[in-house]
């Protein structure tokens, strides 16, 4: 696994930033966004660090399966039963703030605001 100095979500995988932890496995790293936009609201970081989808090579298919795979399971798990979003911000354009590849989980128990469907 190879972190970076600078990087905010490296230092929490380091242990040098505190996060309230969902998860931690080998490979991956769980915990609650600082600044919650729906009452379940937590990101899912693999521990390399990658920028975002766009250095996401055939190395990363393995971690990147695994994220998603666990994603219900952990939504369910910390309140969001009826439903969830999976959101990842890639680049300017997506509004990416933190530039290392993090998966965005957001859910309930009432229904989110509007999304692609602009309901
Ligand atoms: P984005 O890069 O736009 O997908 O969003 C970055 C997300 O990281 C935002 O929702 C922030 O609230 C969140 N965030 C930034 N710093 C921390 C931190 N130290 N612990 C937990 N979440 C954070
Ligand atoms: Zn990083």
């Amino acid at each position: 696994m190879s972190t970076r100095h600078d990087c905010i979500f490296c230092r929490i995988v380091r242990g040098e930033i505190p996060a309230r932890k969902v998860h931690e496995d080998d490979e991956i790293l769980v915990f609650h966004d600082i600044n919650p936009h729906a009452p379940v609201h937590f990101l899912m970081i693999p521990k390399v660090h990658i920028d975002n989808l766009y250095d996401a090579g055939p190395d990363h298919h393995p971690v990147l399966g695994r994220m998603l795979g666990m994603a219900g399971e952990l939504a369910r798990r910390e309140g969001a039963e009826d439903g969830f979003r999976v959101v990842i911000n890639n680049g300017r354009v997506g509004r990416q703030e933190v530039y290392h590849l993090h998966v965005h989980v957001l859910g309930g128990p009432e229904p989110l605001g509007p999304g692609m469907n602009r309901r």
